[in-house]
């Protein structure tokens, strides 16, 4: 073997073991560029999710025991197996799901970044001695490692959205039970191959593949479970948050997004396009902190129109795996229908494709970079979250106007905004309600910053000091009587 196949693993991994589903089913994994079967997973269901909490938390009492030392040390390991897998892990990411290899790289080393973070972090989850309101007490408080964690992850960032789960949890002393998304199942499965080489001890990581129901149900009734991080829909983020309620878990979920991309008559405009290409068309337009709307204000609106138009246009769109290709494939036709959608309910309302608009020629998945304008706040682009590489510019004349539009969501994930104007700095930071704000940068997302939305975009963070938050519970001790 070698080469990517080596990281593609066909089985769940539970209790250090490789094993199939027990029913011997199994469900089929396509590359999106191409329509080829690169291989099967277990169609698992609750009685394997069951073996995998039993493992983990057989597990947890002895991991969580180990010396911090020694838990940052196999965090260290995880780091460098992945930077030295790095391409081959890449190569699997980008045919299990379509980005271009390059943004398949980036994401292998961030999640590497993340991995190291957490290692960082854990030794400073320090606790408190805290004045007593009265004398002769003593009250301390202690951090400790919540207890077996479920993990569900999307397709969209398959390996990064695992590396911000697992680190702070490992960290800690948690153990896991972890459910990739069924389209991109091997970059998760990755992570317990990973896992095995450098060395963690059995029931640590557990990763099961399958019915999402089945397996998400399992992880959320059991009372075990103490934890579930989950990146996805809001409709099954919201789910699942009802879920927890029977056993009152932690829960932190990073949910959809409709991310303002704000662009006033005094920003740098070649940066504001640079921005908002990547903002845009990074991962096809695959992720929950993409520009979704385009506000532009009136007096820079046309040159950045024709700025915009004219990089969409040249962007090269093909199978991820090949050089200079800028957008790969959407993930399914499901995914084509719905920028489809976008299109034509803009263009019944008055928007004009500048660009694009259509399937690709490529056939398949692939979708052209399209650009509208002329967009306006009845379009469904301005509530729904596009998930594709659909850009929609809207004019608008002042900072007041846009921040209320900007802020006409449920959503509250990311937003960004092009300006030199250090005043309307700050008051874009008091207006616009959203867990994370790019001020001259389309491209946010880094370990040392808290990730993670306001609103029905979720709630915990992933990354920053804050990341390792939702991983432990604090005691209060109070000391008397001595
Ligand atoms: P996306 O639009 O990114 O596919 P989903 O919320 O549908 O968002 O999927 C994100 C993750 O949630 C995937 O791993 C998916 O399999 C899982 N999932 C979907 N439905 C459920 C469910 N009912 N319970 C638990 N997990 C689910």
């Amino acid at each position: 073997m070698g080469g990517y196949k080596t990281w593609l693993r066909e089985g769940n991994y539970i209790a250090g073991a490789w094993v199939n589903a027990d029913s011997g089913e199994t469900i089929d994994v396509t590359n999106p560029a191409t329509g080829d079967v690169i291989g099967t997973i277990p169609k698992s269901g609750t009685a394997e999710t069951a073996r995998a909490i039993d493992a983990a938390s057989a597990a947890f009492p002895d991991f969580a025991a180990t010396d911090l030392m020694s838990r940052v040390s196999l965090l260290w390991k995880l780091h460098d197996a992945l930077m030295d897998n790095q391409a081959d892990l890449a190569k699997l990411l980008t045919v299990e799901m379509g980005k271009p290899l390059p943004e398949a790289m980036g994401e292998i080393a961030i999640g590497a970044q993340y991995v190291r973070w957490f290692a960082e972090e854990a030794r400073r989850a320090k606790g408190e001695i805290v004045p007593p309101g009265v004398n002769g007490r003593r009250i301390l408080v202690t951090r400790h490692p919540v207890g077996v964690v479920g993990m569900i992850t999307p397709w969209n960032f398959p390996s990064s959205m695992l590396a911000r789960k697992l680190a702070p949890a490992l960290s800690v002393g948690c153990t896991v039970v972890a459910k990739p998304a069924t389209q991109t199942p091997y970059s998760g499965l990755a992570w317990a191959a990973l896992a095995e080489e450098v060395g963690y001890p059995k029931g640590v990581v557990n990763i099961v593949t399958g019915s999402a129901s089945q397996i998400g149900g399992e992880i959320m009734a059991r009372p075990e479970v103490r934890k579930v991080t989950f990146t996805g829909s809001t409709e099954i983020g919201k789910l699942l948050i009802r879920q927890s309620a029977d056993t009152v878990k932690k829960v932190s979920m990073e949910l959809g997004g409709n991310a303002p991309f704000i662009v006033f008559d005094d920003a740098d405009l070649d940066a504001a396009v640079e921005g908002a290409m990547v903002s845009k068309f990074r991962n096809a337009g695959q992720t929950c902190v993409c520009a979704n709307r385009l506000y532009v204000q009136a007096g820079i609106h046309d040159a950045f129109v024709a700025k915009l138009a004219e990089k969409t246009a040249a962007l090269k769109v093909g199978d991820g795996t090949q050089g200079g290709v800028e957008q790969g494939p959407m993930v399914d036709m499901q995914a084509v229908e719905k920028v489809e959608e976008f299109v034509s309910d803009a263009r019944a309302k008055g928007g004009e494709v500048a660009v694009g608009g259509s399937r690709h020629a490529l056939g398949g998945s692939f979708f052209e970079p399209t650009v509208i304008t002329g967009a306006t706040q009845d379009m469904m682009f301005a509530t729904d979250e596009i998930f594709g590489p659909l850009a929609p510019v809207f004019k608008f004349e002042t900072e007041a106007e846009v921040i209320a539009m900007a802020n006409a969501t449920e959503f509250g994930l990311a937003c960004y905004a092009y300006t030199s104007d250090i005043a309307r700095v700050f008051r874009l930071n008091e207006g616009l309600e959203y867990g994370m704000i790019g001020i001259n940068s389309g491209l946010i997302t880094t370990p040392e910053a808290p990730f993670g939305g306001v609103k029905e975009s979720g709630m915990g963070k992933e990354g920053g000091s804050q990341g390792l938050d939702d991983y432990l519970d604090t005691k209060y001790v109070c000391i008397d009587g001595l």
